[in-house]
């Protein structure tokens, strides 16, 4: 079974010969490959260059290519802040008020802001590896947390508080998510092999499980229903601690989440893990970026003899890894699912 074998075994819901490791690991990749951030940001041959250079290096199953998460809030007009070095955050949101949810539009990758530059980095990286490595493009932000950045993610709250039935509301999440799907698709149709999302806004550590049912579930769920329909299987990336709403997530159709490390590992193998596959979860700052290479092997065979029964697990840190992290410690975590993820003895 090769890299790709693998993964695909997993996606499929059938058991490969190891546990894969999957690498969000874009910021490390662009220092080790000596490409300014900036740089892997906006162009597509850095972008492929700097996974290249990683997955030759650590061997890892599975590329994951981001280009951070701002770029679709940027492509449908909110200012983005671009200091040198640092991923990008949005500056200005697109809108001011929900009576302009009118002008926003629903994106055309093949065009809009640095949509085509992922679309290409996706191409190069099929073209290259993608007989032999897993590729997951990272379709940025879903329905909720687009919405918020294009509107201001306070203002957008205190929209939800205030008037949780003003139509506009609705509009703006309805176009966010058609723009959102739009890249998904194009994605697939570049040559990545799955895609995944951030939806971390709509997390515990930042709303209710009530709100996140009503506003950010209902989207999600669509997604992974509208993607499964053209063939496309889809992880959801949620930061922090997300206990309080793994009943709610378990009740998906077929899906992958990305948990970080503060969500209950046994909870979560208990909950969504028992039907949907798994990604994550060791500590990106705590564990691999500060950790030793021992403290990291140690986090993840204490996280495979948990997650590997069963299958549906692939090995990743929780959320992306530092760009400090030691290269010795990133090589650790793809040499622990070689040394203890084994389903065949
Ligand atoms: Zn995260």
């Amino acid at each position: 079974m090769n890299s790709k074998e693998r993964v695909e075994a997993v996606l499929r819901g059938r058991m490969p010969d190891r546990v894969p490791v999957c690498l969000h690991n874009f910021l490390p990749a662009a220092k080790e490959a000596g490409i300014p951030l900036e740089r892997y940001l906006s162009d597509s041959r850095a972008a492929a260059d700097a996974h290249l250079h990683a997955v030759e290096k650590y061997g890892h199953d599975c590329i994951l290519l981001d280009l951070d998460t701002t770029m679709l809030a940027e492509a449908m007009g909110a200012k983005r802040n671009c200091t040198p070095g640092a991923p990008g955050h949005v500056e200005a949101p697109a809108i001011t008020g929900l009576e302009q949810v009118g002008r926003l539009k629903v994106v055309n990758p093949e065009r809009d802001g640095r949509i085509p530059a992922l679309l290409e980095a996706v191409h190069r990286l099929a073209e290259r590896v993608g007989n032999e490595v897993s590729i997951r493009a990272n379709a940025d932000q879903c329905a909720f947390s687009l919405a918020g950045l294009l509107r201001g993610t306070e203002d957008f709250l205190v929209d939800l508080m205030s008037d949780p039935d003003e139509p506009a509301l609705r509009d703006l999440l309805e176009v966010s998510y058609q723009s959102h799907l739009a890249v998904h698709k194009a994605v697939f149709k570049a040559g990545a092999h799955f895609t995944s999302m951030g939806d971390s806004p709509a997390g515990p550590d930042v709303v209710s499980p009530q709100l996140f049912a009503q506003f950010a579930r209902p989207y999600e769920e669509r997604l992974v229903n509208d993607l499964a329909a053209d063939g496309i299987f889809t992880t959801i990336h949620i930061c922090g601690k997300t206990d309080v709403i793994l009943d709610q997530l378990a009740a998906y159709s077929f899906c992958g989440f990305e948990l970080d490390y503060k969500t209950d590992a046994v909870r979560a193998k208990s909950t969504v893990g028992a039907g949907h596959v798994l990604f994550g979860n060791i500590d990106p700052s705590g564990v691999v970026a500060r950790g030793t290479a021992a403290q990291v092997r140690a986090a993840a065979e204490k996280l495979i003899a948990v997650w590997k029964p069963g299958g549906r697990f692939i090995l990743n840190a929780g959320c992306a890894i530092p760009e400090s992290t030691p290269p010795e410690n990133i090589a650790a975590l793809v040499a622990s699912a070689k040394e203890f993820g084994r389903y065949d003895g």
